[in-house]
């Protein structure tokens, strides 16, 4: 089998055309009638090895990369509403001024493939649902990274992406596409970074039961960014997220702090409000929707 050529499975008495007692030794039947139904020339030309996704029927690396990028995100991504290019958001990643490890992550986040709880129950994972922070939805990676009241409030004190939790998507993948195709690199950047702290902030509450304010995540992930692009020498501009005007401050020891955020909107005429409450060495109490 490995040796046979193309040409043997052709019979050329007359007019060329396909042997099809020997097609039916070899192949399944569905691939035979896809076989059969290819035309033949008359010229009967010597077998070759093409490359079909290059017009010239050559490989190259370039062509097998371009390949490579459709598959992974090309025809999985037919199901997006977004009609942007389907290899943008890779190529938005993947050109971040951030380290590799955040653009396999916020890979795995287009492709929503963290170990969410939504995604671990629905693997067979017999654990609970909710959502760590607010303890009101089901834990899902655009919840836990966009939608929550933390998360939200991580967002809002973030300089660059205020409005974040307010785009209107149902997937991370749409999410991701929203915010990285309407912004510059420095902003692509800090949206990457952002949420991969808030991803890892979600760990260190999930197996060390630390819990850390807003404000701390966006500083750690401005700091981050900062030092790696001190460290990498690159020409990016490090710019400040943290939101001066409103730079969170401490309630007196013994209270709570709860700061809120609304939204509406007239044409729906729906709302929605959203809390974090705080306490005095700025650790995270309680959230509301
Ligand atoms: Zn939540």
């Amino acid at each position: 089998m490995e040796d046979t050529k193309v040409s043997e499975l052709i019979c050329n008495e007359g007019s060329p055309q396909w042997d099809l007692q020997k097609l039916n030794n070899l192949f399944l039947p569905v691939d035979v009638a896809d076989i059969a139904r290819i035309p033949l020339s008359i010229q009967a030309p010597p077998d070759r090895i093409v490359w079909h996704y290059d017009k010239h029927g050559v490989f190259t690396v370039k062509s097998a990369y371009r390949v490579a990028l459709q598959l992974t995100f090309g025809d999985e991504d037919g199901s997006s509403s977004s009609s942007a290019n389907p290899s943008m958001l890779w190529r938005l990643i993947w050109n971040a001024t951030v380290p590799t490890k955040l653009k396999i992550f916020a890979w795995r986040v287009a492709h929503d493939i963290l170990p969410t709880k939504s995604n671990l129950i629905k693997k067979g994972v017999d654990m609970q649902e909710l959502c760590m922070f607010c303890g009101d939805t089901t834990e899902s990676a655009l919840h836990v990274l966009v939608m929550c009241p933390f998360a939200a409030a991580t967002w809002d004190i973030s300089l660059l992406t205020r409005h974040a939790h307010q785009v209107r998507c149902n997937t991370m993948n749409d999410w991701l596409r929203e915010m990285l195709g309407s912004t510059n690199k420095a902003q692509r950047d800090h949206i990457i970074t952002l949420l991969w702290a808030i991803w890892g902030n979600r760990n260190t509450l999930l197996w060390q039961g630390v819990q850390r304010s807003p404000h701390d995540v966006v500083a750690f992930a401005q700091q981050y960014v900062h030092e790696f692009i001190t460290v990498n020498g690159t020409s990016s501009k490090v710019t400040n997220w943290v939101r001066d005007a409103v730079r969170w401050a401490a309630p007196p020891s013994g209270r709570l702090k709860i700061n809120f955020d609304g939204a509406f909107d007239p044409t729906s005429g729906r709302g929605a409000v959203g809390a974090v409450a705080r306490d005095a060495e700025g650790g995270f109490v309680a959230a509301m929707v």
